[in-house]
């Protein structure tokens, strides 16, 4: 893995820990640049905590490469599942940002309200793990139950996780980042218009004029702003080229 991509997948996490859409737990990861049946994450520690040796490379069904001695994430299943059911994505987040569990535990369904959230789509999934695999601890510790997550996803950007979280999908690190950025804010939006009355959210034909007249500018704009607040250098270059076979 190159210098560029490590320094940018370290970058991500401060960025999410900063803005406070992970904590000690939550994790991001991209899809290796060099081999596309690869994904790259850190091993198991706080999103905030995490320097460039701590990067893990590991199969599709999580099996490390290289470990070390490393520890991984309980859940890297997520990650691997994803990257095999979607060709197109190139970074996940796993987030258990708090404004969003709401959202995952009751009938109220997670709508953008904001053109700033588009990007969520209109129709959020719920997966709900106790559906295939009854009363577990609702970590996603196996490639069984990453592979269900990954379908309940489908094509769609984010699906929430009952009583857990959410995993959001796309087509670069900038991408994901700004998406589960925005997820927060979409949920504590929507609960706090919730108390006011009735919600005009963003109709389909909104969101996709959103969405066709949003350039990669918008993510740049963003995550520069991000790697500022988050004490970490901006380098401009985009990380991600075309796909290579592998
Ligand atoms: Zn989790």
């Amino acid at each position: 893995m190159d210098a560029h991509a490590l320094a940018e997948l370290v970058t991500a996490n401060r960025i999410l820990a900063r803005e406070g859409i992970v904590d000690a737990f939550g994790h991001v990861s991209i899809r290796h640049p060099g081999q596309a049946d690869r994904y790259c994450l850190s091993r198991a520690r706080a999103p905030e905590c995490i320097e460039g040796a701590d990067i893990m490379e590991f199969a599709l069904d999580g099996t490390p490469i290289g470990p070390r001695g490393r520890k991984p994430y309980a859940e890297r299943y997520i990650h691997g599942a994803i990257y095999e059911a979607r060709p197109d994505v190139r970074a996940v987040v796993h987030t258990h940002s708090p404004g969003i569990i709401p959202f995952g535990v009751t009938a109220v369904p997670l709508r953008p309200l904001m053109h700033m959230c588009a990007s969520m789509g209109t129709e959020v999934p719920i997966w709900d793990s106790r559906t295939a695999f009854g009363d577990t601890n609702l970590l996603v510790t196996s490639a069984a139950m990453g592979r269900d997550l990954a379908a309940a996803l489908g094509q769609r950007p984010v699906a929430l996780m009952r009583g857990h979280g959410a995993v959001v999908a796309g087509a670069s690190l900038r991408e994901v980042v700004f998406n589960a950025i925005y997820l927060e804010l979409n949920a504590n939006l929507q609960q706090r218009a919730a108390t006011l009355g009735e919600i005009r959210f963003l109709s389909d034909g909104e969101v996709r004029a959103i969405l066709a007249t949003r350039s990669s500018f918008t993510f740049e704009r963003a995550w520069e702003y991000w790697c500022q607040r988050a004490g970490q250098p901006y380098d401009e270059r985009p990380m991600e080229g075309p796909l290579s076979k592998c």
